[in-house]
């Protein structure tokens, strides 16, 4: 390892006793990977062994109660894309990269918009349409191992772990979303100025400059795998304000980014408001999608399609996508701007309304399912027949605290509109007038969360 002279800050996570220890011992971090490698294997294998739920609780807990809510969206939350930094489609990746004939990757595998397509299509779509078929353990399994035959393929023929840069729908979801939390991998530049060695770029198989990173306010494709930060101690992994590379300027080009944060919006926080908050509310009848599903599934019905989640599903995208649509285009009007100059300036707000949103999801459902979930997958592993149940449930008052976690979404999502405003050159009452039309997605989010508050739980 190259060893500049240099002291850590405190705001560098590299220097704290535990983190910075694990981040900088190469053998942990493997052991960390094949931990996590052992969990995707065994979860696919018992998953297609075992295909269903009432004979397999480990395959779904694993997928569903703990890679989901906490290895994705509760980690790029917080520290960014460090999920990839343990990710076993990378660990395995980096060898066969190694192994194989490097070829370039052809042009038109080079978009970001494979990958997270088929991520909705295959995924996020259909987990309204068919709820009791995918969440199985033998399709889980099945979804998780095609898409690992995929990565571990193209890693294998095209160099420089290309998968990640522009394939991975994971990946393309954590590097967007990474610039919410608070950590940030960094050089110092101090020593960088005057460097010659190169030494973090020759060791990071994504062929990453680092030193750059903090000049162009984005990490672009870093997976965290602290490849760098082993081989020149110049790399920093530094404590920000929470979202501050969200507002600040930034010159890396990532136009796929604000489309993930409005898909994702669509398909998973305001489906879920409309088809599983308000859909077990005490009005669930009146909801115009439960009554267009009701009449399509008294026209058509199709064994396991549920058509009040399709309904729901095409409402709540459709809703979105207008509101979105409608509030820049009347900004960029008033700004005299493109709608596409404004949709790539200010989309950024969107991020934290759906990652931090979902953290009120996934506090709740930690002490109604995700914990007991896991315990009895470990129960069920070691053979024994203890079974927990859930450590709350809806009655408990103080569950619904996670519900607060929706309203800090909404201001948090302001305050980067506001502040990206300010890219702008906007001022003064313009301004505000600008940040109260473009927040139109924001304002729709807040009349679904204080509407549910207002009406009673159904039965
Ligand atoms: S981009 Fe995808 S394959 Fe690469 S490390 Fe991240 S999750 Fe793994
Ligand atoms: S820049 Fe460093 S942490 Fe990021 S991918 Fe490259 S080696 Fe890993």
């Amino acid at each position: 390892m190259k060893q500049v002279e240099k002291t850590r800050s405190a705001s560098d996570l590299l220097g704290w006793p535990v983190i910075g220890w694990f981040f900088s011992n190469s053998k942990l971090m493997m052991a960390a990977r094949l931990l996590v490698l052992t969990m995707l294997i065994t979860a696919i294998y018992f998953g297609l062994v075992y295909p269903t739920e009432e004979i397999n609780p480990y395959t779904g807990a694993l997928f569903w109660s703990l890679f989901w809510p906490f290895f994705l969206i509760l980690s790029m939350a917080t520290l960014g894309t460090v999920f990839c930094g343990v990710c076993p489609h990378s660990f395995v990746g980096k060898y066969l990269n190694r192994i194989g004939p490097k070829k370039p990757l052809p042009a038109w595998l080079k978009n970001r918009w494979i990958g997270f397509g088929l991520l909705l299509l295959a995924y996020w779509i259909p987990i309204y349409i068919f709820p009791d078929v995918l969440k199985t353990p033998w399709v889980s399994a099945l979804f998780f191992l095609v898409l690992t035959l995929v990565a571990w393929s193209l890693f294998y023929l095209y160099r420089n772990m290309a998968y990640c840069s522009s394939i991975c729908p994971i990946g393309t979801v954590t590097s967007a979303f990474s610039k919410v939390g608070f950590v940030q991998l960094k050089t110092d530049q101090n020593h960088c100025q005057s460097c010659r060695s190169f030494d973090c770029t020759k060791a990071c198989e994504w062929n990453l400059r680092p030193y750059f990173f903090e000049k162009k306010n984005s990490m672009g494709d870093c997976t965290l795998c602290m490849d760098c930060s082993q081989a020149c101690n110049a790399v920093e992994l530094k404590l920000t304000s929470p979202s501050t590379q969200l507002w600040k300027p930034s010159s890396a080009k990532e136009p796929m980014n604000v489309w993930v944060y409005v898909w994702l919006l669509a398909v998973i926080s305001i489906t879920m408001r409309f088809h599983h908050s308000l859909g077990h509310s005490s009005i669930k009848e009146q909801l115009p999608w439960v009554q267009a599903g009701q009449w399509l599934e008294s026209l058509v019905s199709v064994p396991l399609l549920d058509w009040v989640g399709v309904m729901a599903l095409s409402m709540a995208v459709l809703s979105t996508f207008a509101i979105v649509w409608g509030s820049f285009t009347i900004s960029a009007k008033l700004l005299n701007m493109s709608f596409s100059d404004f949709f790539q300036s200010v989309g950024q707000f969107m991020a934290p309304l759906m990652l931090i949103g979902a953290l009120s999801h996934i506090g709740s459902f930690f002490f109604l399912h995700y914990a007991s979930d896991l315990m009895n997958a470990w129960y069920w592993l070691i053979g024994s027949s203890i079974t927990v149940s859930p450590l709350a449930t809806f009655r408990d008052g103080w569950i619904h605290l996670f519900g607060l976690f929706n309203y800090i979404a909404v201001i948090w999502a302001l305050f980067v509109l506001y502040k990206r405003l300010s890219l702008l050159n906007l001022n003064g009452w313009k301004r505000v007038q600008i940040w109260i039309i473009s927040g139109g997605i924001v304002w729709f989010y807040l009349l679904l969360v204080v509407f549910r508050a207002m009406i009673p739980h159904g039965h």
